[in-house]
């Protein structure tokens, strides 16, 4: 594809994505300044990034953090969101890209990330807790029941900032099925804001992926992470 033609394919892409976004705020008494678009890129090159960055899209997430750094070599400009697993090897080449960290999973990662941002002298890092609510064992995260005790540790840790909490619903044909997961991600959140206190600021959900996410926006999410309806078909651009 040209770049005309890329750029063509993903404005209407982005037009539809709009649209039901807007729609689902609309249901729910939201606005669309509520909800950030992380356009998950992971399939596609730093070429169709680029363009999609010309066209204003600021905030990509990317799983791998190898993928990241070639990345973000390539491209500008750009907010960076981690939405995999980080091992602890790669913290010091990751951290210092990163906007948002959406897959705080472990403790050890915790505290060796807040080690790293003292040691470089960096501001905190904001991270997300993920959670994994559906018990999947493919998928990474806290059980539901490990995150009440976190918060007295974590806010023992001035070198990340606690943002909010991740999930990701178990998948399904139906974009129904993954609204009982993205309530019980608010009501835990609630809950922890409750007892965790204004030490922190939870406000972030990051729910909801390409068939999802307008249930996701209904439930609450304040950050979506469609990839596929994006960039289906660009993996080779
Ligand atoms: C790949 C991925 C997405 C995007 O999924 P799509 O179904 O392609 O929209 C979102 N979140 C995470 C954590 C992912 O790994």
């Amino acid at each position: 594809m040209t770049d005309q033609e890329l750029r063509s394919t993903l404005i209407s892409r982005i037009d539809h994505l709009e649209t039901t976004l807007q729609a689902a705020c609309a249901r729910v008494g939201r606005t669309r300044a509520e909800v950030q678009l992380v356009a998950v890129s992971k399939t596609v090159s730093a070429r169709v990034i680029r363009i999609m960055r010309e066209m204003g899209i600021t905030d990509f997430g990317e799983s791998r953090p190898q993928v990241l750094w070639s990345k973000a070599e390539e491209i500008a400009d750009v907010n960076w969101h981690l939405i995999g697993h980080l091992q602890r090897n790669k913290i010091e080449r990751t951290a210092p890209l990163l906007h948002l960290m959406h897959t705080l999973d472990s403790t050890r990662l915790a505290t060796s990330l807040n080690e790293e941002q003292l040691r470089k002298s960096r501001p905190p890092l904001s991270v997300i807790i993920e959670v994994n609510l559906t018990r999947e064992s493919n998928k990474g995260g806290f059980s539901p029941e490990e995150v009440p005790p976190l918060g007295e540790f974590l806010a023992s840790l001035p070198g990340i900032r606690i943002a909010g909490f991740m999930t990701m619903a178990a998948y399904s044909d139906n974009p129904e099925s993954s609204r009982s997961t993205f309530a019980e991600l608010r009501q835990l959140r609630d809950a922890m804001q409750q007892s965790w206190g204004n030490r922190f600021d939870l406000s972030q959900l990051s729910m909801g992926m390409s068939n999802d996410y307008a249930v996701a926006v209904e439930e609450g999410a304040t950050l979506i992470r469609p990839g596929t309806t994006l960039f289906n078909g660009l993996e080779s651009e």
